[in-house]
């Protein structure tokens, strides 16, 4: 399966913000951006104008690298986004919210969302009792994920629940901690996502 090879602190720093793509290291001063906070490369440090196209193709690319998926993906969510009722935009980020590797993240059973992912693809995670180990399925507003059983005792799951725990969690999901099992209740809203991330940008660039 194809996957994005880019160091993750790189991807950041192209991006010029933090993605958190890398758990609790992003929390403390050895962030990447909070030391080297220019593109990588060795015209890293020129400064430039992004033209319109660039601004839009930027936007794209961080939303990809932040929710961790591949060109070709990201599309298809998107043309599903369009088909939809709504905004397009705001569709967009709430299909993303609701993959499961995403939603894993957000309950605190990673410490990033590749994490989260890789605990799903390991048969971890039980949506509604049944085992699913499809990073892409589309968990629904009522749905309960839990990690299973056998996993429970597994040492990074415990210790991203407890980082978890000190931080709140989103308001659409609720979290039973020391059950380990958590409840989607609804899509976010658009103000409850992060305002860093300007979705429409990406509607523009895919309407041309
Ligand atoms: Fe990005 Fe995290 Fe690396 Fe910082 S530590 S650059 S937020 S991946």
């Amino acid at each position: 399966m194809a996957k994005n090879l880019e160091p993750k602190c790189k991807q950041c720093r192209r991006e010029g913000e933090k993605l958190f793509l890398k758990g609790e290291k992003c929390f403390t001063d050895k962030c990447a951006i909070e030391r080297r906070n220019y593109p990588p490369g060795q015209h890293g440090q020129k400064k430039g104008r992004l033209s319109d196209y660039g601004g839009q193709l930027r936007e794209k690319q961080k939303i990809r690298k932040i929710y961790g998926i591949l060109e070709k993906q990201f599309r298809n969510i998107y043309k599903f986004a369009d088909k939809q009722r709504g905004i397009t935009g705001e569709n967009l980020l709430q299909l993303l919210e609701s993959r499961l590797d995403n939603v894993a993240f957000q309950m605190g059973f990673g410490t990033s969302r590749s994490e989260a992912r890789q605990i799903v693809r390991h048969n971890c995670i039980l949506v509604n009792g049944n085992r699913v180990n499809i990073p892409s399925y589309r968990v629904k507003a009522g749905d309960t994920v839990e990690v299973v059983q056998k996993a429970r005792d597994q040492l990074r799951i415990k210790k991203s629940i407890e980082i978890a725990n000190n931080r709140a969690f989103p308001t659409w999901i609720e979290v039973d901690t020391k059950a380990m099992k958590g409840i989607y209740k609804s899509k976010p809203e658009r103000a409850d996502l992060p305002a860093t991330i300007n979705e429409s940008l990406v509607v523009e660039l895919y309407s041309k």
